[in-house]
């Protein structure tokens, strides 16, 4: 099935001039959960992945399928605050602002060799912060996959230019 028509369009959300792709109409559709879940995992079958890295929130729900699909572990990539354990963090830079995104110190064994997963890339601000926080930890990082890549906002090839592989369903 044509996994884009899955994906419903909300526009202005959350700010006026935003079109905000709401995957959720996606996740809750059997048929086209299971698909998406089947392609963003297929290149990585038999890859040795060790362990699928999931940004909050959404990137927990198609990471959390990706890792048990592929035999991995699951490392949860957090807003700041919400990890019970020790952390490391990285800062990144939002629109208005900044950001930090934490990881438990102890989540990657030097030379794990890991999936990122996420929703949706666009500038790519987030899955850059990832990536460093990932490979500050010792991670190997195999690619870089996303549901949707909004390629006008340059978020691929700014993952690209980290020597990161990058996959997207649909853009
Ligand atoms: P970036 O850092 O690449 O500019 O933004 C990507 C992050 O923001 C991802 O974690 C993604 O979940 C979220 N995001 C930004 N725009 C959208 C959107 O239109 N739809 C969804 N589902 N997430 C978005």
């Amino acid at each position: 099935m044509d996994l884009k028509e899955t994906i419903r369009t909300i526009p202005d959300y959350p700010k006026p001039g935003i079109m905000f792709r709401d995957v959720t109409t996606l996740l809750g559709q059997p048929r086209a959960f299971r698909q998406a879940i089947d392609e963003l995992v297929q290149p990585y079958a038999g890859l040795g992945i060790d362990k699928v890295a999931g940004i909050e929130a959404r990137g927990f729900i198609l990471g959390g399928a990706a890792a048990h699909q592929l035999s991995a572990g699951f490392v949860p990539l957090r807003k700041k605050g919400k990890l019970p354990y020790k952390t490391i963090t990285e800062s990144y830079q939002l629109e208005y602002g900044v950001d930090e995104m934490e990881m438990h110190e102890d989540a990657i064994v030097k030379g794990d060799r890991v999936l990122l997963v996420d929703d949706l890339i666009a500038t790519g601000g987030t899955a850059e912060a990832a990536i460093k926080l990932l490979r500050r930890a010792g991670a190997e990082i195999v690619a870089a996959a996303f549901v949707v890549d909004l390629p006008e906002l340059g978020g691929a090839d700014r993952i690209r230019a980290l020597s990161c592989e990058v996959q997207a369903l649909m853009a």
